[in-house]
């Protein structure tokens, strides 16, 4: 497959999967977590889809588009093995949802990363939340979901907190 059509198809499973997600929590009330600004995509979609909703956005620095940075109170800058497990004092209320976007290219590491953050994700989400991921989780408190019909098992993940 050309690196243009994996990127398409990695892209456009991750909107499948926010969108199935966004669809799954409806109007019920909680905070969303973006852990990944990168250069804003995801967090940009997540606001369009959820308007008023409160996006608490992780990264350890900012560097994206202009138009697609949060504001100081929801922009929490830092590695995330540290600003996870803190972050609860910053949020108004538990999340419904976190869209967890932290890959980088080394397949290893970002594996290790998600290993950390399923120690302290965790207490930040309140019971029934949707966690979307790009990295496979193992946590003992999250069931697996089914993907959305077109994303290919293992190119995208959906968890639900029990
Ligand atoms: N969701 C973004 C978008 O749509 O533009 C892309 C996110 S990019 C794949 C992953 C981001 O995670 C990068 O911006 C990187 O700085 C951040 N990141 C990776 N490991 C991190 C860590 N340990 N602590 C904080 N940020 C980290």
């Amino acid at each position: 497959m050309s690196r243009l059509n994996s990127f398409i198809r990695r892209v456009t499973a991750q909107r499948d999967c926010l969108d199935h997600a966004v669809s799954l929590i409806g109007d019920a009330p909680g905070s969303v977590l973006e852990l990944g600004l990168g250069n804003g995509r995801t967090f940009d979609h997540l606001r369009k889809s959820m308007p008023g909703r409160d996006i608490y956005v992780f990264d350890r620095h900012v560097k994206a588009h202009p138009d697609c940075i949060p504001d100081e109170e929801h922009m929490i800058v830092g590695d995330f093995r540290e600003t996870v497990p803190a972050a609860a004092a910053k949020m108004a209320a538990p999340a419904l949802l976190a869209h967890c976007d932290i890959g980088s290219g080394d397949k290893e590491l970002s594996l290790a990363l998600a290993r950390e953050l399923g120690a302290s994700l965790p207490a930040l989400l309140q019971p029934g939340a949707i966690i979307v991921s790009d990295q496979p989780f193992h946590v003992k408190s999250w069931v697996a979901l089914p993907l959305p019909e077109a994303v290919a098992p293992g190119r995208y993940h959906l968890y639900r907190q029990a």
